[in-house]
């Protein structure tokens, strides 16, 4: 099904990326003229550091969270650029819902330094199903993983996880916990041939319930990937 679709993928993203540079920029936050995220918002965005736990990623006073240590999650661990609220909610937004791409480079830039650990060596991003990464314009994770592989130097691959289905089941939907958690638990499908072995740092443009990384990271390690740890560009609270 990728390869068959490949070609249009491409041609939709030389399309996307004309009307990107053909329109002059307003903040995707605050709608001012001038730069993609303007600087009184780049002020108002929180930074995702201080004390936290080490797993989740969530603010905590102990290295390991009272809920990483009652229930171990099967990343090794999560680091994020910004808190998600204010500007950076905005900025999440248009980056998955208006398919402004080049937001994605943006948050990267401003989160500084990714440091991958020194036993990760390829990038995977989340991927979305094949029709909502086209209504949406492209997939938000993968704007993401391009700009943090520029910028670390990991080898970028975007067939190491895929999604099955075209649309998707629509979790929010699901009766009750344990019918979403099964949802989640057949929504990816790993590449053995290319994970197996090795390390693997997921990325996404938001980690809430951590469901969908957890349930990543359940599938890259059943494929055989060592480690697999993740970065996001915004961590709701
Ligand atoms: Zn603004
Ligand atoms: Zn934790």
């Amino acid at each position: 099904m990728n390869s068959v679709y490949r070609p249009l993928s491409s041609v939709l993203d030389v399309v996307e990326t004309l009307i990107e540079v053909a329109l002059p920029p307003h903040c995707v936050s605050c709608s001012a003229a001038g730069d993609l995220v303007c600087r009184s918002c780049r002020e108002l965005m929180r930074r995702a550091d201080g004390q936290r736990c080490r797993h989740c990623w969530l603010p905590s006073d102990a290295l390991v969270c009272a809920d990483c240590l009652s229930q171990p999650l099967p990343l090794r661990e999560l680091r994020s650029g910004f808190v998600y609220d204010g500007p950076t909610r905005g900025a999440v937004l248009a980056l998955k819902h208006r398919g402004v791409s080049e937001v994605g480079r943006l948050l990267v830039e401003m989160s500084g330094e990714i440091r991958a650990a020194p036993d990760i060596d390829l990038i995977a991003p989340i991927p979305i199903p094949f029709l909502r990464k086209r209504r949406r314009g492209g997939n938000q994770a993968e704007h993401l993983a391009r700009a943090v592989s520029e910028q670390s130097g990991l080898r970028l691959d975007r067939g190491a996880l895929r999604r099955r289905g075209w649309w998707g089941p629509r979790q929010a939907q699901a009766p009750s916990r344990s019918a979403r958690r099964r949802i989640v638990a057949e929504a990816f499908a790993a590449d053995a041939s290319r994970v197996e072995g090795r390390g693997v740092l997921l990325i996404d443009d938001v980690s809430t319930t951590m469901a969908t990384l957890s349930e990543a990271a359940r599938t890259l390690l059943a494929a055989g990937a060592t480690v697999v740890d993740a970065w996001t560009a915004a961590r709701a609270e």
